[in-house]
Order: structure tokens, then C-alpha cells, then sequence
């Protein structure tokens, strides 16, 4: 279990992995904490701020052929792909990557310019070269992901999956099973939003260990990729990596039903929506308003705390108030989130 062969690609790799993601705290002590704990899945991106740079320090020294790097671009067309690919191979000083993922393909339109731009053939050139081993591609929507995996172009898929996302076990998970390719889990726990502070104070929190336990319950997922920006969330996941044990049916109808109590169209703070063109403010206006919707107007101190809050973090000129409906965040955002809607609904507190 610690291990798990990821899908056909004959890599095998730790079934919890290193997610890079909140690497603006993450060190390379941290990493290598991760190291020395067992952890052998490294996976960083071009757009992770610093991300490369410090795994690439952490992981000078070690013996690369134990470890499995990957990164990801999010570059549409194949000559700024291959110079992002150029720079991650220089900042993580490695001669190869394991996987290079195309990443955050979403919307049909991102998977058009893949799918027919030459990245894909720009990609096996490199596997020709011997500078990656597999492709791969990252994904947040179901019916992109679908087209995906049926096109037969890669060999590892990233997936959000988490207990707030539940329903790709019965779609794409087995789909991608099915056809041999790896499956790495990103985002297990909700991008964070599964173990906020606030939802803790209520009574229906989840654990990251709850969480992690979760998503490698699934005997589809070959390895999760929590971020792991401390100590505490590494040893977490140290713990999950040497200690797992499947999550029982009662446990999993409890864990789901805790979780669901957060609705839909809750946000989970990945950024992607941003910059928005009128300067709203949309992650830090929708962070205070998961929590809004959590306490569902019920619990009136911590609402008071949440409108006090919002009135010194969320200035007039960036608030919900000069949203012009435009949508260009909206399809930007890989959750589908009615963005102008909660712009509209946010306005409650002001
Ligand atoms: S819909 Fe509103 S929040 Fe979104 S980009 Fe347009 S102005 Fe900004
Ligand atoms: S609105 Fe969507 S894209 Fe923006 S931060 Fe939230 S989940 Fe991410």
C-alpha cells in the first residue's frame, strides 16, 4: 500500500506524494523531512511561484534515480512549452522529468489548443530524447478530463479528488483505470477548504489524516498530492503513507455526510479566476464567503466577526460592488462557480 504502480508506466511511487502547490511556506528542509519520512513522488509546476527552485535545492545530493519528478505547464502552443519545460529542467537541476504534465486543462477550448496546437507532438519529442519519461495532463472538469483520457495522448492523468468531490469514482477514475493510465490524486484535502479552521469551530471539520484516508481508500488512485507547506501537514502525511488503513463503509457515510453540509458551490481558493480585469478581489471576497454560507446566517457573533472581517480585508474598490459581470473569471474558474452570482450574493456582507 505504501507504494503503488502508477497505471502502466512501470514507475512506482509512494502512494502520498510531496504537492508542491503551497510551496510560498514549503522549505527545502520540509522536503527533505519528506525524503527521509519515504515520500518519492515529487510534483511541482511552472506556475508554483519558487516551487521548482527549492525542490531543485532540496534535492540536491539525493540519489534521483529513487525519486519521481514531475511539473506541469500551463503554455498552450509548443515553442512556449518547450521554454517552460527548458526552465523547470534548470531551477529543478535535473537531466529528466518522470512525467511533464500539460497542465490545468479545463474548458474545451485549453484541450482544443492542446489537442491541435503540436504540444502533444512536441511532448513525445521529448520523450524521444530522453528527457521526460511519460506524458501527462491535469484536469478539473469532468468532460474535458473524459476526452482526455479517450484520446489515448497520455500516460498519467491528475484528477481533483477529495470527499467534497466524490463522484469521479464512479467516472473518470475507473475510466482511466480501465485504459492503463497512472492516476495521481490532486487536491485531497478540498484545496484546503475540508480542514478550515472555521468549519472546525462548528463541529463538521475534517481532518487532513481523515481526508488523506479518504482519498487513498480508492484502490483507482495510484497517489495522492496534499500540499504540504509544514511540519505538521508532512508528518500528516507520513503517517497516512505508512499507516493507512481503508476507510470502513459507516466511516465513509459519516465522513460524506459531514461534508456535504458545505454545498456546492463552495470555492476553493486555487486562484485560477484571478487577476479579474476590474480588480475585484474574487479568492479573499469568496474565502469570507465560504464561511458565510457555512454558518448559513445562524450563528450572528460569527457573522458580525466575518462582516468585520470583510470590511477590513475587501476595500470598496476591490469588492463585489465594481464586479461588471463580465465572466471573464468564470471560465477561467475549473469548478464551473457562478462567480458574478456570488459576486452578487457576497454583497450580504458589507
Ligand atoms: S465577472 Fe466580475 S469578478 Fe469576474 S472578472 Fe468580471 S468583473 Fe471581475
Ligand atoms: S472561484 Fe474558482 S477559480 Fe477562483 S479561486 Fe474559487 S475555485 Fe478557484
Amino acid at each position: 500500500m505504501k507504494y503503488r504502480p502508477l497505471g502502466n508506466t512501470g514507475l512506482t511511487v509512494s502512494a502520498v506524494g510531496y504537492g508542491a502547490l503551497g510551496s510560498p511556506t514549503s522549505t527545502p528542509e520540509l522536503i527533505q523531512l519528506a525524503v527521509e519520512g519515504g515520500i518519492t513522488y515529487f510534483d511541482t509546476a511552472r506556475k508554483y511561484k519558487g516551487s521548482e527552485m527549492k525542490i531543485g535545492m532540496a534535492l540536491k545530493g539525493l540519489d534521483r534515480g529513487k525519486l519521481i519528478l514531475s511539473s506541469k505547464s500551463q503554455a498552450r502552443a509548443p515553442a512556449p512549452f518547450l521554454d517552460e519545460f527548458s526552465e523547470s529542467m534548470k531551477l529543478l537541476g535535473t537531466e529528466y522529468l518522470d512525467i511533464l504534465f500539460t497542465h490545468d486543462v479545463s474548458t474545451p477550448e485549453n484541450w482544443k489548443q492542446i489537442r491541435d496546437s503540436g504540444v502533444i507532438d512536441a511532448m513525445r519529442q521529448l520523450k524521444l530524447q530522453g528527457r521526460i519519461r511519460h506524458l501527462g495532463c491535469s484536469t478539473h472538469d469532468s468532460a474535458v478530463g473524459r476526452e482526455i483520457i479517450e484520446s489515448g495522448s497520455f500516460e498519467v492523468v491528475m484528477l481533483a479528488y477529495n470527499a467534497a468531490n466524490p463522484e469521479l469514482e464512479d467516472t473518470l477514475i475507473p475510466l482511466a483505470k480501465d485504459r492503463g493510465l497512472g492516476v495521481i490524486g490532486m487536491k485531497p484535502l478540498g484545496g484546503g477548504v475540508l480542514t478550515d479552521q472555521r468549519s472546525r469551530e462548528l463541529g463538521f471539520e475534517v481532518s487532513a489524516a481523515e481526508a488523506l484516508r479518504f482519498a487513498l481508500s480508492n484502490p483507482g488512485i495510484d497517489s495522492v498530492i496534499p500540499g504540504l507547506d509544514t511540519a505538521e501537514y508532512v508528518q500528516t502525511a507520513l503517517n497516512a503513507l505508512h499507516g493507512h488503513t481503508p476507510i470502513t463503509p459507516e466511516e465513509r457515510r459519516e465522513l460524506l455526510g459531514r461534508v456535504t453540509i458545505r454545498g456546492r458551490n463552495y470555492c476553493r481558493g486555487c486562484g485560477y479566476c484571478q487577476p479579474c480585469p476590474e480588480g475585484v478581489a474574487i479568492v479573499e471576497i469568496l474565502k469570507l464567503y465560504n464561511r458565510w454560507e457555512i454558518y448559513n446566517r445562524a450563528d450572528w457573533a460569527q457573522m458580525h466577526l466575518i462582516r468585520t472581517e470583510f470590511a477590513r480585508t475587501v476595500p470598496m474598490a476591490n469588492g463585489p460592488e465594481v464586479c461588471i459581470k463580465c465572466n471573464a473569471c468564470t471560465v477561467k474558474c475549473p469548478y464551473n462557480l457562478p462567480i458574478p452570482e456570488l459576486m452578487e450574493a457576497s454583497k450580504e456582507m458589507r
